[in-house]
């Protein structure tokens, strides 16, 4: 049974929509109505996994999702935020709307929360709209993540809206029309950074004080103590976000996973991974990678830089509850974020290379590891198999081979300097391997392969999604007969227009 959403319990959406322009608040009162035609829509992918672990009822989703009938209480989060460095007021959910929450099978609630429904109070000059092509991209690749055991929100379902949407072309600036879809998203709370951002904008630190505490009551109950300060809960929440946040970056930097527009608004405060727009899984290692055209020629959200990034978003929550707390004791703990990270960064790494952090020829190996990947533009995780299955199968020459593909006769000298020092640190271990192949992912899901998924589906061919999505659900497998999907990508697949996105969508 879908159950009213936590937040609207304590949040009533009235006060959200306050502080909005007079003519949006009759919008509200819509709520919630959606403005596509609702009669030509449909579902075209169920994720099962989910559904199970949701007990969701597909017809009673179905029917609310496709708003035959509508959730009683939906509502939008209102929040503002930080977008590449500046600040930029108020945005808030401007095509996402919170149905209702479902309690899963460990006994969690999870918001469900429609994407690309149509307008909500904080449009702006949107639509309130999503296409196809970045629905889809949003559906796989939160699955992906989530198979390859990283936090991040997911998706339910994806569907059709039925009408089409009016979009800018980005290469010729001309406007056409394209499928309208919406996804159902999950995760036990969407509060980002920037709801918090919002209230301290406002001068508001009764409304920060109640929001901080229904996330801990919430969301992080261990952090309660008797007795505590307002102080205290404010440092202990800081530096549980910032403690998920950074075992969220070791964990995207070691798959290559580059989210593209870490701004405060897309930062959650569960340390999930938020906001699939333009985000891309980096193939050959180059820290200044990013796969989003609106952040060039900046990169300030480039592959090498998200640790950091994080670390400067951390600082904005921080000073969003200042109010509630002094400098000296928030700097302290922002303090900690460097250690933080760089204890999930080096756990991830041993795992990776299957070798102790600690081992005295440990960060020698890593460092000329990826240099050999960055100075031959070699696929990171392609390399990072191709290490693991080789080690699995005692065949330490197949890493050798895997690199012949590049056709580079340099490349195969420094790999081979590189694997003789490798396998002279490591010890005695049968299982070295096949633990390896657990750490580093066969598939994850490239932008080549999302490019076809897209192509097929706008000549209504299902097929390439059902093999992508059937790929992501057991990503440590070796898929043999799918070496297309995973080997380096070849020429036609490094344009532009397969390799970036831009932010609108
Ligand atoms: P993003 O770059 O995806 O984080 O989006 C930034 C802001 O723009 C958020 O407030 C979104 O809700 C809003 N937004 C993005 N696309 C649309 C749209 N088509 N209609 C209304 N709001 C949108
Ligand atoms: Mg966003
Ligand atoms: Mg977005």
């Amino acid at each position: 049974v879908l159950k009213k959403a936590r937040f609207i319990e304590e949040f009533p959406p009235k006060k959200l929509t306050e502080a909005i322009p007079s003519q949006l608040n009759e919008l509200a009162a819509q709520f919630p109505q959606h403005l596509f035609s609702s009669d030509k829509a449909e579902i075209i992918a169920w994720n099962q996994d989910l559904a199970a672990e949701l007990q969701a009822d597909q017809k009673q989703i179905e029917a609310l999702l496709l708003g035959t009938s509508p959730a009683k209480d939906s509502f939008a989060y209102n929040y503002s935020g930080h977008q590449f460095g500046n600040w930029a007021g108020q945005l808030g959910d401007g095509r996402a709307l919170v149905i209702g929450e479902l309690e899963d099978t460990q006994g969690c609630r999870q918001e469900l929360q429609l994407k690309g429904g149509g307008l909500t109070p904080f449009s702006r000059r949107g639509d309130g709209f999503a296409v196809l092509r970045s629905s889809v991209r949003e559906y796989l690749a939160s699955e992906a993540m989530h198979q390859l055991g990283i936090p991040t929100t997911r998706a339910l379902s994806l569907g059709l809206t039925g009408d089409p949407v009016l979009r800018d072309r980005f290469y010729d600036g001309n406007a056409a029309y394209e499928t309208g879809a919406i996804i159902c998203r999950t995760a036990p709370s969407l509060l980002r950074f920037g709801n918090f951002e919002h209230l301290a904008a406002q001068n508001d630190a009764e409304g920060l004080e109640k929001l901080l505490r229904y996330s801990i009551k919430t969301f992080f109950p261990h952090l309660e103590q008797e007795g505590q300060s307002t102080n205290g809960l404010v440092v202990a929440f800081v530096g549980e976000v910032l403690e998920k946040t950074a075992k969220l970056m070791a964990q995207w930097q070691s798959i290559g996973f580059t989210h593209g527009v870490m701004n405060t608004d897309n930062m959650s405060i569960l340390g999930l991974t938020i906001d699939y727009g333009p985000y891309g899984f980096m193939e050959h290692f180059d820290i200044s990678y990013t796969p989003n055209t609106t952040d060039l020629p900046g990169r300030r959200y480039s592959y090498g830089r998200q640790p950091q990034v994080a670390a400067w978003n951390l600082h904005r929550l921080a000073s969003a509850l200042l109010p509630l707390s002094d400098e000296e004791s928030l700097l302290a703990v922002l303090k900690t974020y460097e250690t933080e990270y760089n204890r999930a960064w080096s756990k991830i790494l041993g795992e990776k290379f299957g070798l102790k952090p600690d081992h005295q020829q440990f960060s020698n190996l890593v460092e000329s590891f990826f240099k050999l990947l960055a100075d031959h533009r070699v696929d990171m995780n392609y390399a990072f198999r191709e290490l693991s299955q080789a080690m699995r199968d005692q065949d330490p020459h197949h890493f050798l081979a895997a690199l012949e593909s590049y056709g580079s006769p340099s490349l195969d000298a420094d790999a081979k300097t590189w694997l003789s020092s490798y396998k002279d640190a490591l010890g005695e271990d049968s299982e070295l391997g096949s633990r390896m192949c657990r750490s580093n992912p066969r598939f994850v899901l490239k932008n080549h392969v999302l490019h076809r998924v897209v192509e097929d589906l706008d000549k209504k061919d299902y097929s390439s999604l059902q093999e992508v999505e059937k790929i992501i659900r057991q990503p440590y497998n070796d898929w043999p007969d799918h070496g297309e999907l995973y080997q380096p990508a070849p020429a036609w697949a490094q344009s532009r227009d397969i390799q970036m996105n831009s932010c609108s969508s």
